[in-house]
Order: C-alpha cells, then sequence, then structure tokens
C-alpha cells in the first residue's frame, strides 16, 4: 500500500532553515494546515504524498464522472473562452511560438493555443486524461510529469500552469526546471487560486492544496528560483469553475457579472538574465 501522507517542511525557507517552525490552522483530515513562523506562509503539512496525489489525479479523470471527466467535457465551451482570454494575456508578453502547459487535464487551453499559432506541449498526470488528447488533439504533444526532465534547456518560448502551481510539492524546484525550460525571454504564466483569505481555513477533509501564496511569497517563491516576476496580481476575470460559487453560477452566461465573484491571482515570470 502506498504512504497517503508526509510531513512538510516550508515550501519557501525549509530549503533554507530547517526544521521549519509552524503554527496550526486548521485541520483537514486526514492532512493540516499549519503557518510557517518565519516567512508567514500557510501549507500543508501533514499532506498528500506525491503518489497518493498521482492515484487522485488518476481517478479524477477516470472514474468520478461529477467531480473529472464529464465536469471537464460539459464545461469545454467556456474553458475554451477562458483560454482564449488567457491565450490574449500570455500574447502582451510574448509572441505565439512554442508552449509547455503543465498540468493540461483534458487539453482545451492548448487545442486554443494550437488555434493561436502555437506549437504545444503538455505535462499531464492523469494517463486517462493523456490518451484523451491522443484521441481528440493528436498534434498536442503530451508528457507524464516524469518525462519533463528529459527535455533540452531553453526549449520553450512560453510555460503555462492554470489552478496548478498550488498543488506543486516543491514550488521552488518547479520553477527552477520551468526556468530551465525557457529560452532567454522567455515567458512563465500562472493563474490559479489566491488563498491569503478564508479558503485555507475551511475544515474540509480531504485532498487540499499544497501551499497557499500570496503575492509577496509569490515574488519571494520566484527570486529563490531565478526567475524575475513581470506581472503580480490578483485579477477578477477568467472564472475558473462557476460552479463553486452560487452568484456566479446564477450568472455564468454573463461573464462579466460572473467574474465579479472571482478573484484568481496571476503570475507572470522570466529567467533572470535573459532579454
Ligand atoms: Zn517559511
Amino acid at each position: 500500500m502506498i504512504p497517503l501522507r508526509e510531513d512538510a517542511s516550508c515550501p519557501l525557507c525549509g530549503r533554507f532553515s530547517h526544521p521549519s517552525v509552524v503554527e496550526p490552522v486548521v485541520e483537514k483530515d486526514p492532512y493540516a494546515i499549519v503557518r510557517c513562523a518565519v516567512c508567514g506562509i500557510c501549507f500543508a503539512s501533514p499532506r498528500p504524498t506525491p503518489a497518493a496525489m498521482a492515484e487522485f489525479y488518476e481517478r479524477y479523470f477516470a472514474e468520478d464522472p461529477l467531480a473529472g471527466y464529464e465536469h471537464y467535457r460539459e464545461g469545454e465551451a467556456w474553458r475554451a473562452r477562458v483560454a482564449r482570454h488567457r491565450l490574449a494575456l500570455l500574447g502582451r508578453f510574448i509572441a505565439p511560438g512554442r508552449i509547455l502547459d503543465h498540468g493540461c487535464a483534458t487539453g482545451v487551453f492548448l487545442d486554443e493555443a494550437v488555434n493561436a499559432g502555437w506549437e504545444a506541449y503538455g505535462v499531464e498526470p492523469s494517463s486517462a486524461a493523456r490518451s484523451l488528447i491522443l484521441r481528440r488533439a493528436p498534434y498536442v504533444k503530451v508528457l507524464p510529469p516524469e518525462d519533463l526532465a528529459t527535455l533540452p534547456d531553453g526549449m520553450f518560448d512560453a510555460v503555462t500552469m492554470f489552478d496548478n502551481f498550488c498543488y506543486l510539492h516543491d514550488p521552488i524546484g518547479a520553477l527552477r526546471e520551468f526556468g530551465r525550460l525557457l529560452r532567454p525571454g522567455g515567458v512563465l504564466l500562472s493563474i490559479g487560486a489566491l488563498d491569503h483569505g478564508p479558503a485555507h481555513r475551511a475544515p474540509e477533509p480531504g485532498i487540499t492544496h499544497t501551499f497557499y501564496y500570496s503575492p509577496r511569497s509569490v515574488a519571494r517563491l520566484c527570486r529563490a528560483a531565478g526567475l524575475r516576476v513581470l506581472m503580480n496580481r490578483t485579477i477578477v476575470k477568467n472564472a475558473n469553475n462557476p460552479g463553486k460559487h452560487p452568484f456566479a453560477w446564477l450568472f455564468q452566461e454573463v461573464p462579466w457579472v460572473r467574474n465579479l465573484f472571482f478573484r484568481q491571482h496571476c503570475f507572470v515570470a522570466t529567467p533572470e538574465g535573459g532579454a
């Protein structure tokens, strides 16, 4: 049987000082959220092991029709709209070239990226989601996470991650890897939940974000990983999942109203020393 949970040290300063000095925030049975007394980041400890997360992703797309695959399929039209918004934002920083979407799910974003002139690569831990992409979008090259390290330095003009950053087990390590994969002047774009509010205090059981970031901690994580931040702010557009908010759900066909109920965080970074 695979171990389901593990203790963690602070994702920001755990690399430099340990053991982490932590204060409890909330229990999320069988996990817990703690706050680092040194830098203030909240993170899960104990948290799901990488193996437990891999199993969760596999089930998310392969088995659970409400939570995963069907949910993704039903939402494809608005996901495509969100993808076009995100590509427009990316376009403010870089022209189309080769793109890697980390945690690409069923590939809706990459499909739109190809339409916009990008050569598309995706990384996705779920084999069910990968085989779906192979069937419906064979022009997207999709890899399991373990193959990321085999890709050459500077291969990409852009790396993207959506609702993905907060699930990384080693955010600084991942940011360094994205920096390695980007050419000089290439950009990383991340959009996801900003959790310095009450979200991480809700004692929901089960799988949890591995850490909770703020604009300030994003800046520090990027600096520690050798990335220069070009943009780092909360955005109200590009609602992620309208089902999660009753008012957003009511107004889901009126995006500008729906988006008022959603605040996400966006950051854009480039390898230090690049153009
Ligand atoms: Zn810390």
